[in-house]
């Protein structure tokens, strides 16, 4: 049975957590963002370089994306725990651009960036509303509301439904629809009503749309660091989803 582990729950500056990282295991292994803290969060968890098939970068945010650089160096690089280099491909995928955001960002943390590496890096970009399919899974696409291409996805291993995550934005139409018949649903949750500013969701809305989705467990992650009790206050007395709500606060491994 697949697993997801939270490797990170935390906001962008949190001081305590990593920021929001996930880790899917199932007919392949795919790191969903990879933020500055999130690549400790992983190593913690594992080192060996051939471990993940894929990373998935829902969006060009730092918090989401500035451990790349960090995460390649080190499948390049033995180390007494993991003496080996990689040396088969890793599937990037990521919004439109990913490529070019990637390729300069890594140069300019290790120039000459990716001529570095001995495995070859495959890209795979996908426009909000498009899937990608890597292997037995696809990934269906929709866009939150974050001021930039966000990629909320849903995640389908042979044709069944695992689960779906939306790392940063506003629930729209579209990402109302693409969680709907999800059994687990993992969502930016940034702050009570009227807290949540321009680029992100509230409690109660996230509850709002787990109940509407038939979701039977809830993932709440990316919260404000200063947010974070008042909305486990909330999250408990809810009578909004009758499901399961988890907020994580260290690495939780879920079976889906
Ligand atoms: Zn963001």
């Amino acid at each position: 049975m697949p697993t997801l582990t939270i490797l990170g729950s935390g906001e962008a500056f949190d001081p305590l957590l990593p920021n929001s990282s996930l880790l899917y295991e199932g007919e392949r292994t795919v790191l969903i963002d990879c933020g500055f803290a999130a690549v400790q969060a992983l190593w913690r968890r594992s080192l060996d370089p051939d471990l993940l098939d894929a990373v998935l970068l829902t969006h060009h945010h730092a918090d989401h994306t500035f451990g790349v650089p960090a995460l390649l160096m080190v499948m390049e690089t033995p180390k007494a725990a993991s003496p080996r280099k990689r040396t088969r491909p890793l599937t990037l995928i990521g919004p439109p651009g990913t490529q070019r955001y990637i390729t300069a960002l890594f140069d300019l943390a290790y120039t000459p960036g990716m001529k570095r590496l001995s495995f070859p890096v495959e890209f795979m970009e996908c426009a909000p509303g498009e899937a990608a399919t890597f292997g037995p899974i696809t990934i269906k696409t929709a866009l939150p509301d974050h001021g930039i291409p966000v990629l909320s996805t849903r995640w389908e291993e042979s044709g069944v439904p695992r689960f779906a995550y939306s790392a940063d934005g506003k629930v729209t139409p579209a990402t109302r629809q693409l969680f709907r018949g999800a059994p687990t649903l993992a969502h930016e949750c940034y702050a009570l009503p009227g807290g949540e500013g321009p680029v992100h969701t509230h409690v109660e809305d996230v509850l709002k749309v787990a109940a509407e989705s038939g979701a039977e467990t809830l993932i709440l992650v990316h919260q404000s660091a200063d947010q974070r009790h008042p909305i486990a206050d909330y999250a408990r007395t809810q009578k909004i989803f009758g499901g399961r709500v988890l907020m994580p606060e260290g690495m939780t491994r879920i079976s889906l």
